[in-house]
């Protein structure tokens, strides 16, 4: 099986263009933030205190996740059920952003992310897939973008579904997650050594992932 590790900050697009690099290749797309958030929607449905160690461990024990695909979209179930509708909202993202830096969670979700990438060619997407999950991946890529380009994005992003925005503040988030992901002391966010750098500020849909399709077209086939 090949893998094909996509990591970087957060709304720097590797959704999208992991969703395309996989349809294109033939493989599984793995969104593990949709992980993280399925762990933290429990979390915020359930009151956890997650800076309660004891109870952090305990929550944890009692969580089983698992990824299912239905008409080639990625499902997220916690404890048996279906969660993903529940999953993008600001409540959770902003509890997965904190409780993803705690070791319980991580250690939740190591097997489940490895299990799949021995079963399936994947192109995973996360922010320590290249570093820790699958540090054997044949293909690593560090997707990044400017924060205010990223900013950008997730305003536009928002205007069009009609909601309302703040540039500021969703740029302030933004630096605020980035600072979390790369100074937390279990995989933090950082490129791996030898992922390659993929710096989209200025680059379109089709250009990122035709660079990356490049470099997996290079290494696997
Ligand atoms: O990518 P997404 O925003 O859905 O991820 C939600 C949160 O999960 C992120 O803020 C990040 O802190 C965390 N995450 C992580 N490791 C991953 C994927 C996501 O820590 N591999």
């Amino acid at each position: 099986m090949a893998s094909i590790a996509i990591d970087g900050p957060a709304g720097a697009g590797k959704s999208t263009i992991a969703k395309l690099v996989a349809k294109e290749m033939n493989y599984i797309y793995v969104d593990t933030g949709a992980l993280y958030r399925a762990i933290a929607y429990y979390f915020v449905t359930n009151s956890i205190d997650i800076e309660n160690e004891e109870e952090l461990s305990k929550a944890c024990e009692g969580i089983s996740v698992e990824i299912k695909y239905e008409q080639d979209a990625q499902q997220v179930y916690l404890n048996g059920e279906n969660v993903t509708a529940f999953l993008r909202t600001e409540e959770t993202g902003n509890m997965a952003s904190k409780s993803s830096a705690k070791a319980p969670v991580r250690a939740a979700l190591l097997d489940l992310q490895r299990d799949m990438a021995k079963e399936y060619n994947v192109v995973m997407d996360g922010r320590d897939i290249g570093t820790n999950v699958l540090p054997n991946a044949e293909v690593k890529i560090y997707l990044t973008a400017s924060s205010k380009e990223r900013a950008n994005r997730r305003y536009k992003e928002l205007l069009e579904k009609g909601e309302q925005a703040d540039f500021d503040k969703i740029e302030a988030d933004i630096i605020e997650r980035d600072e979390r992901d790369m100074n937390r002391a279990i995989a933090p966010l950082k490129q791996a050594e030898d992922a390659i750098l993929v710096d989209s500020s200025d680059m379109g849909i089709d250009e990122v992932v035709n660079a990356i399709l490049s470099a997996a077209k290079s290494k696997i086939l």
